[in-house]
């Protein structure tokens, strides 16, 4: 008897297209001898499934439950339909037009069975490096428009030859509807280039003419999947002085290529989160402690005893780091805080001067996505820059958007994000906003983001500070305008991060961000829910002299708290006496932020007093305090004053008794320590008070300052042995790089 046949409608949501989702279903179906139909459209993958009830539940279960490699299911939906009796299963074209909701994944390194035939002589795709297949390579920086098929991406150029078309075209074929399938016969191709672009060699000699500069010591442009990178000989100290110094770069330290995780491991101490990110195939940036002697130049980290390290994210990078053989600095490929160059044209004009040789291809880059930064920690690592690998994939809001949402982030580390329904859509790591480089490509972002997803925003929302141009930008859209005061979308921010909806207290530590009152917070204890926020407490304001000019010259502020505490500031600088005058007569703006208090005590104990990058000061104290344990720190005093409707933490002591400690003598670093552990109890038992008194059990911790790994264990562990609940960013930056997505939540909220 022949089973009798049943159909189902059965549609797959999520990230779902340009993963190779449907040639995964058509394989399974063929298997299962089921007939039908698979094809994309607005909500997901849409696939009628006709055959015996045994196979058709098997094909479901499959499409939930082993999705291919870089899908990522989020809800599927079964109906009962009628059989109509078709006697084939085919992969239907994607129809134009239409509304594209629906995500395209993300750059993607090359998977095993790619870099397998990369490195077999007897492939045709021996050393291409270009190779790629649905389970992997370029995504987001290729693709143009929506829906994601070849010719609405950068590989619409390139003709595929006869063998690659006939992949394309086999449903069995791994390389099955793979958008940007090439080969060296017809796809693209590298360049090795003079400083001013002329063209030298094509090809696999290009590549060996890059290895072979590298090998030498020479800096590069080499052009990858996101922008350019400047590189060198990571172990040759001239090679990364000479770099820094044609980059203009200050101490701030360059990240390091290595081949594989070993070579990872040689160079710093990888806990098993470490390791499972870096081979991620999100391939982020890893900050983690460096190792005794390593064969890394000096010059790379100055200073510092942690190193960002990544393992190659392409098979461009594979081939490099392989041919080289050595640890490779890898730099955003741009002059000191300008946007990464990602246009070739502009590659060559704005870093010719910077490289002795380019490492080009032929592939452009659609949008520019820098390298993602993590942190590792002892529980996971924290991202301080959500980009390349992240972008743009989509995060669930805890609550619905009832009305299309643009974001437009803060100014630094600027971000933006777009909202529709139960959505927000983080965009890649943009920059700082203060360049005019960097606000066009701020606005391509908008662009890109708003045409990838679809969404034509009705809501915008911004930051309050007035004077910021993406709050400027906001404005003069013809949109309705909500206005989010900056410490609140921190806040936010972690709320989304753990899908959080009821009230909570946040502690929001930062540099800066601006207040209702005009004055710049960034010590705040509010309690908060996505609809709005009560300041319950701050740090004590004081004044910052000179305004800006404090944040570059840590001095300043340890010249205003120095006077508040009764400690004489100690500078050689010839200013030293108009900024102590500004202090006494309370000039400049006021200022609650226990970023730049972190920057006074840096200056103070005689860590730095003046830095070249913002939060340079608190990373060193930091740095400084690494190696002692917590129970050998002293406790330096923090008190409350204030009263019961605004708490104010009052730092006075403390920072009395940490230059009272360094000036009798005291280590350098167990002063830090100290400072550590003063301010961090001090802020969980005030996080603490507020949540008693007002009924809550949880606490959030957002903020630039929480990237400072020794205070927030400080906090959060103090907290949790008072019985709360702690929420922590991992996912989502703790830093500006948050702001956009707090602010989408939001508004979202406020409807
Ligand atoms: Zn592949
Ligand atoms: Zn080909
Ligand atoms: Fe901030």
């Amino acid at each position: 008897m022949i089973a009798a046949k049943i159909r189902r409608r059965i549609v797959v949501r999520g990230t779902v297209q340009g993963v190779g989702f449907r040639p995964f279903v058509y394989r399974q179906a063929i298997e299962l001898s089921i007939t039908g139909f698979v094809r994309n459209d607005s909500s997901g993958v849409v696939i009628e499934a006709e055959g015996t009830s045994s196979a058709v539940e098997e094909l479901c279960q499959r499409v939930a439950a082993e999705p291919p490699p870089l899908a990522i299911v989020s809800g599927v939906d079964v109906a009962a339909i009628d059989p109509i009796g078709d006697d084939a299963f085919e992969i239907i074209a994607t129809a134009p037009g239409g509304a594209p909701r629906v995500p395209v994944s993300v750059d993607t390194p090359p998977c095993a069975s790619c870099l397998e035939e990369m490195d077999d002589p007897a492939n045709r795709r021996y050393r291409y490096p270009f190779i790629n297949c649905t389970d992997c390579g370029p995504r987001y920086t290729i693709v143009v428009a929506v829906p994601y098929d070849r010719p609405s991406t950068t590989m619409a150029r390139f003709v595929m030859c006869s063998q690659c078309a006939a992949e394309y075209h086999d449903p069995g074929d791994r390389r099955f509807h793979a958008q940007p399938n090439a080969c060296p016969e017809c796809g693209p191709a590298l360049t090795w280039a003079d400083p001013d672009g002329a063209r030298r060699d094509e090809g696999s000699a290009a590549l060996d003419a890059a290895v072979r500069a590298l090998r030498e010591g020479r800096i590069l442009g080499v052009k990858g999947v996101g922008g350019y990178h400047l590189a060198t000989d990571a172990t040759d100290e001239h090679s990364v002085a000479e770099l820094r110094r044609r980059k203009a770069r200050d101490d701030k330290p360059f990240a390091v290529m290595v081949a594989d995780l070993s070579a990872a491991s040689a160079l710093c101490e990888l806990n098993v989160a470490a390791m499972a990110s870096l081979i991620s195939i999100r391939r982020p940036i890893v900050i983690a402690p460096r190792r005794g002697p390593t064969s890394l130049a000096t010059g790379v980290a100055p200073g510092l005893d942690e190193v960002g390290v990544f393992l190659p994210y392409s098979p461009i990078h594979h081939l490099l780091a392989r041919g080289v053989g050595r640890p490779l600095v890898m730099t955003s490929g741009n002059l000191s805080d300008e946007p990464i160059a990602h246009d070739d044209e502009d590659a060559i004009t704005r870093l010719g001067a910077l490289v002795d040789g380019f490492l080009l291809h032929n592939r452009p880059i659609h949008i520019r996505c820098d390298d993602s930064v993590g942190r590792a920690r002892r529980d996971g690592i924290q991202l301080l820059r959500r980009s390349r690998g992240y972008a743009p994939e989509p995060l669930p809001l805890p609550l619905d958007a009832s009305r299309p949402i643009l974001a437009v982030g803060a100014e630094l580390k600027s971000t933006v994000a777009v909202a529709t329904r139960s959505h927000v859509v983080p965009s890649h790591h943009i920059g700082d906003l203060e360049h005019l480089a960097t606000y066009r490509s701020f606005i391509q972002a908008v662009d890109h983001l708003c045409r990838l997803y679809g969404v034509e925003p009705e809501v915008v929302a911004h930051d309050l500070h007035p004077e910021y141009l993406s709050t400027k930008f906001a404005v003069d859209l013809d949109l309705d305008a909500v206005a989010v005061q900056h410490h609140h979308a921190h806040v936010a921010s972690c709320l989304v991060e753990h899908q959080r909806t009821d009230p909570v207290i946040g502690v929001a530590f930062d540099g800066l961000g601006y207040g209702p009152d005009g004055t710049m917070w960034g010590g705040e204890f509010l309690l908060a829910d996505l609809h709005g926020f009560e300041r319950l407490g701050h740090l004590a304001p004081v004044v910052m002299p000179g305004g800006t000019a404090a944040i570059r010259e840590p001095w300043r502020m340890a010249v205003s708290w120095g006077l508040q505490s009764d400690v004489a500031p100690v500078f050689d600088d010839g200013r030293l006496a108009a900024v102590i005058s500004l202090v006494e007569a309370g000039r400049g703006p006021m200022t609650t932020s226990v970023g730049r208090l972190f920057d006074a005590l840096a200056a103070l104990i005689g860590l730095r007093s003046t830095v070249s990058h913002e939060a340079q000061a608190a990373v060193a104290l930091e740095a400084a305090a690494r190696h002692v344990p917590r129970d050998r720190a002293p406790v330096y005093p923090v008190r409350v004053a204030g009263d019961a409707s605004v708490r104010v933490l009052d730092p006075r002591q403390l920072i009395a008794a940490a230059v009272s400690d360094r000036r009798a003598g005291a280590a350098i670093d167990i002063v830090a320590a100290g400072i550590h552990e003063g301010i961090g109890r001090a802020t969980a038992d005030l996080a603490w008070t507020l949540a008693t008194e007002r009924g809550m059990d949880t606490v959030a911790l957002s903020g630039g300052v929480f990237q400072n790994a020794r205070l927030s264990e400080i906090v959060t562990s103090r907290l949790q042995a008072l019985g709360l609940t702690v929420l922590a960013h991992a996912r989502i930056p703790p830093n500006d790089g948050g702001i956009s997505l707090g602010q989408a939540a939001i508004a979202a909220a406020r409807g």
